[in-house]
Formats: structure tokens, C-alpha cells, sequence
């Protein structure tokens, strides 16, 4: 089975992709910090502990595993954080895609599957986003994102690197098979932390903010069950394999939940009441971020399964009740 090297495997998008990976007939090999990951995540391939800031680790497992394939998930992606620590931000994301992206044209290694995201795209009022919006983000954290996206293109021109870019939009939901969920330490996502006062663990969700310019007051994200969020993955990977050129695609649904859609949802799939307290914007959030998804329907054969909100819900309620892993 060929080996596709899964950087940020043991985090939660990236655990879901080793089961897709698996799934496809690929052994994952996760390379990981585990800074924000989670060993007993990993269940699908070997676990190499390491640091993309550490190149001659990233040698290190090219030679032993010889990937055919890179599947880049690893970073910092707070988006309030990266606004307070903007340096760790470059470095660690930026200063380590560069690594990664080095090391894989030095192995002679051609295929790379980039997790970019929509805030690359910034705050642009009433427009759905696709693909050849312009790029402006707002905070460092997406900044960051859309340098790595640069450096691809750079590399691909210098050294034939070919990347299927995707960007995400607001990925949740669970593995419905239990075996893998959402887990962060800090949560700091709107769903773990909405079903995190549902239950009692924490008081109540502060809603950021609910003076936005939106029908409800609050901002308007596009969700996408992580599920089929991977499953693209598998689909680009497959598409770069079958020697087709690099290329961007959104990952979303093409409709967009205010934060109060999510939580009147989350209240009607747990039929339980949700605490909320509404609070200040978080710095760094913009008003409106929906996909423009068709690219990756038409050209990749893209068929969402599970992203209605409400499953999403279900999925990651289940997993919040029953699901953890060893801290
Ligand atoms: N959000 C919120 N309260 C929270 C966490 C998030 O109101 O405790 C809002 C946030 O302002 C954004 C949406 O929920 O509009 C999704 O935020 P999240 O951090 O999950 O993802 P992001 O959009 O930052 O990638």
C-alpha cells in the first residue's frame, strides 16, 4: 500500500483524513507534534513524532516511509490567537510549511494536498467567495495561510511541485462511527464550546458579538461535516495521482448559519436549552464567510454526505458524550 505522509494526523481534520486515507486502500503516516494533537487519535498508520521545524526530522521520514504524497494539515489555527501571537504564527506555520515544502521536492516527491482556508479571503460583504475571489485576509492567521499558498505556487514553477490547495470553510461534525471526534485544549470552535454548555461543563456560550451588519446581528459562517471534508481530500489526492494539474477548491456548502442558526439548531438536536451570554466581536472575526463550492462538485466529483447542520450537531454531540481521548 502506498504511504501518504499526514502532517497534523494525530489533530482533529487530520485523524479524519488517516481513516479516509485507510479507507482508499493508503497507509497514513502521521507526523506530528502532538502539541495540539492527540497520540490515541492516531489509529490508522505509524505515528512519527516530530516537528516542522525540525528539517532533518521531515528528511528523516521521507527516507524511511518514501510517500507518494503529502498531505499537509499541521498549524496554529486560532484566529484570535494568531491576532495576539502573530510571530508564532509565521514561524510555526509559515517557517514550517517551508520546511515541509524543501524537504518534499528534495525526496523527489511531486504531490502535495495543502489545507489552506476561507480566511484568506477576509471580510468581503455579501459575496459569495469562489475560488478566484480576491485573497485579503483580515488576520494573521489567514495571512499565513495564503503565504503557504504562495510558496506552493513558487515551488510548483521552480521545481514542478504539483498542490491541490483546499480551502475550508467552518469544518465540524464527528466520525459517525465514534471512533474520532473534535478535542482541543483550549476549545476555543463555536460547536465543541456550544455543546460544552449545553451539558454543564462550562457556564455558557459567549456569542462574539451580535452588532454585525447580518439579519440576526451575529456572524454568518458556512459549515462542513469533517467527514466530507475529508473524503475531498482523498478525491485531490486521487487527482493529483492521476497526473492532473494543481489546482484550488473551496470546501463548504454554499449556505451560511448566523451563530445564533447554530445555536437554535444545537438546541433542537439535543433538545436541551443552550446558555448563552452575548459578548464583544472577537478581533480578527469577519462578518460573512460563505463558499462558493461548485469547482470542487464539478471537477473533483465532490458530493457532500453529512453537512446538513443538523447532522453535524448530532455527529459531534454524540461524540462529546461518549468519545475522548487520553490527555
Ligand atoms: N464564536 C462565538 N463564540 C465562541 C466561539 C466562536 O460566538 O465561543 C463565533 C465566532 O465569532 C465565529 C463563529 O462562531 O463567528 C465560528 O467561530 P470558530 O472559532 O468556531 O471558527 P472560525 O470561524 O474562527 O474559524
Amino acid at each position: 500500500m502506498a504511504n501518504v505522509l499526514v502532517t497534523g494526523g494525530a489533530g482533529y481534520i487530520g485523524s479524519h483524513a488517516c481513516k479516509a486515507l485507510a479507507a482508499a486502500g493508503f497507509t497514513p503516516v502521521t507526523f506530528d507534534n502532538l502539541v495540539t494533537g492527540w497520540r490515541d487519535a492516531v489509529k490508522f498508520g505509524p505515528l512519527v513524532e516530530g516537528d516542522l521545524l525540525d528539517r532533518p526530522q521531515i528528511d528523516a521520514v521521507f527516507a524511511e516511509y518514501q510517500p507518494v504524497a503529502v498531505m499537509h494539515f499541521a498549524a496554529l489555527s486560532q484566529v484570535g490567537d494568531s491576532m495576539k501571537q502573530p510571530g508564532l504564527y509565521w514561524r510555526n506555520n509559515v517557517e514550517g510549511s517551508l520546511n515541509l515544502i524543501e524537504a518534499t521536492v528534495a525526496a523527489n516527491c511531486e504531490n502535495f494536498v495543502f489545507s489552506s482556508t476561507c480566511a484568506t479571503y477576509g471580510d468581503q460583504d455579501n459575496i459569495v467567495l469562489d475560488e478566484n475571489s480576491a485573497q485579503l485576509p483580515i488576520n494573521a492567521y489567514g495571512a499565513s495561510k495564503r503565504a503557504i499558498e504562495d510558496i506552493l505556487r513558487n515551488f510548483e514553477a521552480a521545481h514542478g511541485l504539483k498542490a491541490v490547495i483546499f480551502r475550508y470553510f467552518n469544518v465540524a461534525g464527528a466520525d459517525p462511527e465514534g471512533e474520532l471526534g473534535e478535542f482541543h485544549q483550549p476549545e476555543t470552535h463555536l460547536v465543541p464550546l456550544m455543546l460544552d454548555a449545553i451539558d454543564g461543563k462550562r457556564d455558557a456560550l459567549t456569542v462574539f458579538g451580535t452588532d454585525y451588519d447580518t439579519p440576526d446581528g451575529t456572524c454568518i459562517r458556512d459549515y462542513v461535516h469533517v467527514c466530507d471534508l475529508v473524503d475531498a481530500h482523498v478525491l485531490g489526492l486521487q487527482w493529483l495521482l492521476d497526473g492532473k494539474p494543481s489546482r484550488v477548491f473551496n470546501l463548504g456548502t454554499g449556505t451560511g448559519f448566523s451563530v445564533r442558526e447554530v445555536v437554535e439548531h444545537s438546541r433542537e438536536v439535543t433538545n436541551r436549552a443552550v446558555p448563552i451570554i452575548e459578548g464583544a466581536r472577537r478581533i480578527g472575526d469577519c462578518t460573512k464567510l460563505v463558499s462558493g463550492s461548485s469547482r470542487a462538485v464539478a471537477e473533483l466529483g465532490w458530493a457532500p454526505k453529512r453537512s446538513t447542520l443538523s447532522e453535524m450537531i448530532a455527529d459531534a454531540w454524540r461524540w462529546h458524550q461518549t468519545g475522548h481521548y487520553d490527555t
